[in-house]
């Protein structure tokens, strides 16, 4: 039998078989159907099905001797077990009479009775304990515990055997936590069956750090911890041996599995202030436990500028509003830091300002994102403060002179960038090379639209390729003026040297030499895919003769499956990099002539957008609307909840560029994708393309389809004539 170790079914009827050895199924997990008619089978082991789920056991027409050995088929039968009960079965007793087996009359004879000391069996970690086992009965059982898999050294010792009672101790010695929540169970068995009891193992320990990790960027800087102990510890956190308090800017978010929590020490917009040792400290009743990691996210404030500035910079998480007012570098820099309140504060910043306004009268050259004022200080010095501008990335101001005062009072609303983090690990790669491109060969053209690093222009670059003297492109200028984000634009342009696909935008190189820092970009000549979209639904309009009408040019179904088969080839690109996006949407996507569709934005395009985000924690936005329940609820990015949001991508695709749950406020939304809604099926979208969308948003990221698999179904729909296509469902 042990040849056949997939059998499901086995017949043997009518052939003389007498006997079965105890173990003769032992290799055939899967026998569901067993027929032993017509044999001469006299005895019979329960043991020989022990190990398997029969739906049926057939034992007819064989002639069984009386004995206590067949009482289990007995038992089987009263119980209903492998539709016994419906076989009409005989054994032969003492007197050579033939009589049914549900009359048969044995004393002495019944399944082990079983008893354990303890119902829950609580230790602590080193400690040793006994528990005793008691099995009962006639025939007299075998008693047992099975603790194979025990970690904590146990030793069994058999006890005496009174009449009809047979015990066995189990000694735990030296019981380790690993033992926490394991079941210890016994077995008593006799040839009538087989009776257990288990009883529960409770491990108590100290606290212990399993893992802690420098700060890493996700969506804000984490510090990732695993802890575990039990009972469960409570966590608090050291900075440079002081008690750390949670605010707005620094809170611990972790969750308990078992007993091991996970989770991160989250900093929303860390500064110098925030950097020093981090202590994790876990306690529970049995100890504490504690570690030290270094947290640095920034170096002092432009300690290497180059240039004449004062910046009075956002730093509202340090307890010392800091001010550094910085020279031209042939001269001594000097910097005054006071630890004073607002009121102080707000005093030396207008101090500072007149001295440097008239003394100096330098400018910076680099813009601020959001609220910052630029003030250009011109030698009029009655009225200094004459040209407010917000952002300084105009054409003109691409080239603005050393004569600008860049004071930002306001914070500076820094969105994180998610898109330098693969799976696991940073994808920036130090020995990339980064094209660089000459300023002088950019010529501004006209502004495209503008993005939370800064405007996006269209111009004109010369020398870019060998059989081109010049050609169109886009470029994207830093207005962030800060170290991490000169860090960031350098981090990005190394992400985006790497990642060539002729479905992701081509990036050409960036001009650092002055500033405002640029990118340059292969211009696509419909802009973002969200706005053409628009462009070619049933709502959209045109102005003729200065009045509106219906646009003709509404894409048709081939078209849609054509722009969604390409993002999928470009996601299959990011996903075979292991590169997790976070942020697919059709605003991220860019459109060229022909229809070509790439993707086209690693996470730049949240001001025009900004009611497609949802801000969480102060600064960091989530675009919730495209994210799948574990992003949502954990922060858990994979390139599992990007399949979700491409889902999402096609779903805009089929509405023309609709907003997702628009008729929903953010709140709302998150409790809908929280709770397993999914969005509807657009009106003009084929069932086969809403059965694409179903598959991206399985609640079970595994149960998602793969991203592959996505792009050979499009691919085929789009090759199929639409006649095809269940677009009536
Ligand atoms: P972004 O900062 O990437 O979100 O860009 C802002 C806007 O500029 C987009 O919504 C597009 O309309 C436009 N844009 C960005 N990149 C390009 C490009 N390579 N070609 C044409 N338009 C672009």
């Amino acid at each position: 039998m042990e040849l056949y170790t997939g059998l499901q079914r086995l017949t043997i009827r009518n052939s003389g078989l007498r006997n079965i050895q105890p173990r003769a199924f032992a290799k055939n997990p899967h026998l569901r159907y067993i027929d032993l008619s017509g044999n001469r089978l006299t005895t019979l082991s329960w043991q020989l099905f022990q190990t398997l789920r029969l739906f049926e056991l057939r034992l007819e027409r064989n002639l069984f001797n009386c004995s206590c050995d067949i009482r289990w088929i007995q038992l089987w039968q009263e119980k209903g077990e492998a539709n016994l009960q419906y076989q009409e079965l005989y054994c032969m007793n003492m007197d050579a009479a033939i009589i049914p087996l549900q009359e048969m009359n044995i004393t002495q004879c019944d399944l082990p009775e079983i008893s354990v000391s303890h119902v829950n069996l609580t230790v602590r970690e080193g400690e040793n304990a006994v528990i005793t086992c008691n099995g009962s009965g006639s025939p007299l059982p075998d008693v047992d515990w099975t603790v194979a898999d025990l970690h904590s050294i146990n030793t069994h010792q058999t006890n005496l055997n009174w009449t009809n009672v047979h015990a066995i101790n189990l000694t735990l010695v030296n019981v380790t936590s690993e033992d926490n929540g394991f079941l210890l169970t016994c077995i008593a068995e006799n040839v009538v069956g087989m009776s257990n009891a288990s009883v529960l193992l409770t491990v108590y320990y100290p606290p212990r750090i399993l893992t802690l990790e420098e700060p890493v960027l996700h969506l804000e800087h984490c510090i990732a911890f695993a802890v575990h102990g039990n009972p469960a510890p409570t966590l608090h956190w050291l900075h440079n041996g002081q008690v750390l308090r949670e605010t707005e800017i620094i809170h611990m978010e972790f969750y308990q599995q078992g007993e091991v929590s996970e989770g991160c020490l989250l900093f929303n917009k860390p500064t110098h202030y925030n950097n020093g040792n981090y202590t994790i400290v876990a306690t529970n009743q049995l100890g504490s436990a504690n570690q030290t990691i270094k947290g640095h996210f920034l170096e002092k404030p432009f300690p290497e500028s180059t240039d004449s500035f004062v910046s009075i910079g956002d730093y509202e998480v340090s307890p010392t509003p800091p001010i550094t007012v910085t020279h031209k570098p042939e001269e001594d820099t000097f910097g005054v830091s006071i630890a004073v309140g607002l009121a102080a504060f707000a005093c030396v910043l207008l101090v500072v300002l007149f001295i440097m306004i008239n003394k100096y009268g330098r400018r910076s050259k680099f813009g601020m994102k959001g609220p910052v004022a630029v003030i250009s200080g011109e030698e009029d010095s009655a009225s200094p403060l004459h040209h407010i501008n917000h952002g300084i990335t105009t054409p003109s101001s691409l080239d603005a002179g050393p004569d600008t005062v860049v004071i930002g009072m306001t914070r500076i609303p820094v969105i994180e960038n998610p898109q330098y983090f693969r799976q696991g690990h940073n994808c920036h790669k130090p020995d990339t090379y980064v094209q660089h491109i000459k300023r002088r060969d950019i010529v501004l053209k006209r502004e495209l639209g503008e993005g939370a690093f800064g405007k996006v222009f269209l111009a004109e670059c010369y020398n870019l390729s060998p059989t081109n003297d010049k050609m169109l492109v886009a470029v994207k200028a830093l207005k962030d003026p800060t170290l991490a984000a000169r860090k960031d634009f350098q981090r990005e342009a190394e992400l985006l040297t790497n990642l060539q696909h002729e479905h992701i935008v081509k990036f050409y190189g960036v001009c650092g030499d002055g500033d405002p820092l640029i990118m340059v970009f292969e211009y696509m000549k419909h802009g973002d895919l969200n706005k053409f979209l628009r462009a070619h639904g049933p709502d959209a309009m045109i102005l003729v003769d200065g009045q509106p009408r219906q646009a003709k040019g509404e894409l048709g179904l081939s078209q849609m499956l054509h722009i969604a088969s390409q993002i999928a080839s470009g996601m299959v690109y990011l996903a075979s990099q292991h590169f997790v996006h976070r942020d697919l949407a059709t605003r991220n996507c860019l459109v060229g002539a022909n229809l070509l569709v790439k993707i086209g934005d690693f996470g730049m395009s949240r001001d025009v957008y900004s009611t497609d985000y949802y801000r969480v924690g102060g600064h960091t936005m989530l675009p919730i609307r495209w994210m799948p329940p574990e992003s949502i609820m954990y922060r858990k990015f994979t390139t599992e909840s990007d399949v979700w949001s491409f889902g999402v991508i096609l779903w805009e695709i089929f509405t023309y560029g609709k907003q997702p749950w628009f008729q929903l406020s953010n709140t709302e939304v998150i409790e809908c994708i929280t709770q397993g809604r999914v969005l509807e099926r657009p009106r003009v979208c084929p069932k086969e393309v809403y059965d694409i969308m179903l598959g991206c948003w399985q609640r079970e990221p595994q149960q998602r389809l793969n991203i592959k698999e996505i792009y050979k179904i499009l691919h085929a729909l789009g090759k199929a004539t639409p006649i095809y296509l269940d677009i009536l469902g």
